[in-house]
């Protein structure tokens, strides 16, 4: 069982997506488990402030330090004596603590393989400019980007790691092979793939795939996989 721990300013952004595949069935089959916690709950003030100003100056607010420690502090269970040693005590458990930011080690799907090993995975989700630099640097153990390009918040990003790691986990596609011979499995992109009919408005399927011979077949798709960049 892989559990999720999701700190989020927007948890109903997650609902919808979550009802549906393939984590449907991962909670079904309890191959997995995602738990969303509001980081207002955990405010510094009554008014729910979680987010303030640069020190230094700049536009934009950043997430505070103090509701994101709070709120690791309950997702982890810690005493404050834990929290002095962050990421050596969370690194030492089969958990990884996440921060999502553009600032990250890129994830791709070598990093969800390793991930659909873990039993725990905290996500960490920024918003306005982002997050206070002293969580990155005390209170995680790893920091993940989807990619060279800045989106509003971490909980696209949360939603698209979530994703790739559970459909990995055994179980979660029903035809697992599937999962085996996808893009980048094998370090190339999959073959093309057609369906009916064989001829649309003159755009016709290539004529090997329609031989019925195997090892053809095979060659062909062999020979039409791209390599990854
Ligand atoms: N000011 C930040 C910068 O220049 O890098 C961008 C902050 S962004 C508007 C707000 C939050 O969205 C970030 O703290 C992060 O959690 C999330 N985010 C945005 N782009 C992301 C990406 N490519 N990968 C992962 N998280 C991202």
């Amino acid at each position: 069982m892989l559990k999720f721990e999701i700190i989020t300013l927007f948890p109903e952004l997650f609902k919808e997506h979550l009802n549906n595949m393939p984590f449907k069935r991962a909670f079904k089959k309890n191959l997995a488990e995602i738990k969303l916690h509001n980081l207002r709950d955990y405010a510094i003030d009554k008014r729910g402030t979680v987010d303030g100003t640069t020190y230094g100056g700049g536009v934009g607010m950043i997430l505070m330090v103090e509701p994101i420690y709070k709120a690791l502090k309950t997702v982890m269970n810690y005493t404050d004596e834990q929290m002095k040693n962050f990421k050596q005590n969370a690194g030492a458990e089969k958990t990884r603590v996440i921060l999502l930011s553009p600032n990250g080690v890129k994830f791709n799907q070598s990093v969800a393989e390793k991930l659909s090993g873990l039993s725990k995975i905290v996500l960490i989700c920024g918003r306005y400019e982002g997050v206070d630099a002293r969580i990155q640097e005390y209170f995680c153990t790893d920091t993940v980007s989807i990619g060279d390009y800045v989106l509003s918040g971490g909980e696209i990003p949360a939603l698209a790691i979530m994703e790739a790691v559970v459909r990995l986990i055994p179980g979660t596609i029903l035809k697992e092979e599937a999962t085996k011979i996808e893009s980048f499995a094998d370090g190339k992109l999959e073959y093309p793939q057609y369906s009916k009919p064989e001829n649309f408005m003159g755009l016709k399927v290539p004529e090997i795939l329609l031989t019925g011979n195997h090892r053809k077949i095979e060659e062909w798709r062999r020979v039409n996989s791209r390599k990854t960049q």
